[in-house]
């Protein structure tokens, strides 16, 4: 077999031209999430299928069909993780980190879900994951949201709104639920297939579907916000005051149910108002009961992943990329002895002037040919190492943005008089 090995589907190369835009994303965040306390965090990109399952739920969409799921050469069925919380927890779990102990943290990496792709939505996609773990809020629900809410501040991205909701205990929303079931039952008929399957197994998630159809059937459904219980009401309530004390605006949305059956009380979305069918950016909640149910001590815990792919394109959409690097000075070789010579030459430079990016011609090429790639390159400076001037114990430079003459320095005094000459070119 020959030719082409295509890509796999959904899955995305970030190449070097959008690298700029991934690296602020990444740069930003974690100084953010540094000056706010939490902890980076690395788990596996492989666990036990049977932890997504009891995690995330067997009625969700994502473990019902988008789970990329193989038995490995020991038998053992392992899945690539869809989502990174039920890693996290089972590491907190796996280390005997619990206790008591309150940890907040963050992680980011791939994850994998075997979704339709289009814009926005991939196979393969990136979270930053945050985890307050500990603490039964809504304080800390509260300085998440602040977090996020300042996240796009520094990152110059407009446009987000925040929806907040309580989904309440587990005992107010089994309440619900059996009401759910009963309205959407009396309406079977006005159910899309994927609701009809829903009924069964997750009720809610009918809440969650995008088929303009059903938008009305789903308007006319009873309100889980009726169902809270005492103290969740308090919660939330709670929650909507401290939001409002730090100026972060929000849209109570009583039908914001989550993908992932581990939540309780708040959930909160922020999602996008500019075109195109992707609009949440980031989605998270509290999944007090998450960490007993995968068989550690009882612990609360709140936290929320933002899809990386769909903030990146709303920074660069915004204008918000930095341009990208260039070198500030280009090595030209030309001779022989030059050509022995400029490697060690260059490396010195790195050594004395680290703060300089020096890009060191590659693949040969006469002078015409090196200064051509001199100038694409976006230096400021030439180098020119050459037999000649090696042989008088000097290196030439040639500024490049500016109309201006060869100069001269000694190779003992080069990196001063490299640094001098770009000082003197407003750059470097
Ligand atoms: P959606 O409603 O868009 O399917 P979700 O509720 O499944 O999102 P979560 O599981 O909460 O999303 O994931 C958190 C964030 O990760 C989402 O807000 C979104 O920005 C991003 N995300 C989720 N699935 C994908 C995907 N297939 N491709 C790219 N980003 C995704
Ligand atoms: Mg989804």
């Amino acid at each position: 077999m020959s030719g082409e090995i295509q890509p796999v589907r959904g899955m995305n190369d970030v190449l070097p031209a959008e690298i700029g835009a991934w690296q602020h994303f990444e740069a930003v965040t974690r100084a953010l999430l540094t000056a706010y306390g939490y902890e980076e965090i690395r788990v596996p990109l492989l666990e036990r299928t049977e932890l997504f399952k009891r995690a995330i739920g067997e009625h969700t969409d994502v473990v019902g069909k988008e789970m990329y799921t193989f038995t490995d050469r020991g038998g053992d069925s392992l899945t690539l993780r869809p989502e990174a919380t039920a890693g996290i927890v089972r590491a907190l779990i796996s280390n005997r980190m619990l206790r008591g102990a309150r940890h907040k943290l963050w992680c980011s990496g791939p994850m994998f879900r075997h979704e339709a792709p289009q814009a926005g939505r991939y196979r393969q996609f990136w979270q930053v994951d945050v985890e307050a773990v500990g603490c039964p809020g809504p304080d800390v629900d509260a300085e998440l949201i602040a977090l996020s809410a300042r996240l796009w501040q520094r990152l110059g991205i407009g446009g987000l709104t925040l929806e907040i909701n309580s989904l309440g205990t587990p005992e107010s929303r089994r309440a619900y639920r059996a009401r759910l079931i009963e309205y959407f039952e009396r309406h079977e008929s006005r159910l899309d297939a994927d609701s009809r399957r829903r009924l069964a197994g997750n009720p809610l998630r009918i809440l969650d579907s995008k088929n303009p159809d059903m938008q009305e059937l789903i308007a006319g459904a009873p309100l889980l916000t009726e169902h809270l219980d005492a103290e969740s009401r308090e919660h939330f309530e709670a929650l909507g005051r401290m939001l409002d004390a730090v100026g972060v605006l929000y849209k109570i949305n009583p039908r914001l149910v989550r993908g992932l059956d581990y939540y309780n009380r708040t959930v909160f979305e922020w999602v996008t108002t500019s075109t195109g069918a992707q609009n949440a950016v980031c989605s998270g909640g509290r999944y007090d009961g998450l960490i007993a149910q995968l068989g550690g001590e009882a612990t609360p815990a709140v936290g929320f992943a933002m899809g990386v792919e769909r903030l990146v394109a709303l920074l660069t959409a915004a204008g918000g990329t930095p341009a990208a690097a260039v070198p500030d000075v280009y090595v030209v070789v030309s001779g022989e002895r030059a050509a022995a010579e400029a490697l060690a030459i260059v490396e010195r430079l790195r050594s004395e002037a680290p703060r300089l990016r020096f890009e060191l011609n590659a693949g040969g090429g006469n002078f015409k040919a090196q200064f051509r790639r001199a100038d694409k390159s976006g230096a400021a400076l030439a180098l020119i190492i050459g037999d000649d001037e090696l042989a008088r114990g000097v290196v030439a430079m040639k500024p490049l943005r500016v109309e201006s003459g060869q100069s001269e320095c000694p190779i003992g005094a080069l990196a001063a008089g490299v640094e001098a000459a770009l000082a003197g070119l407003g750059s470097g």
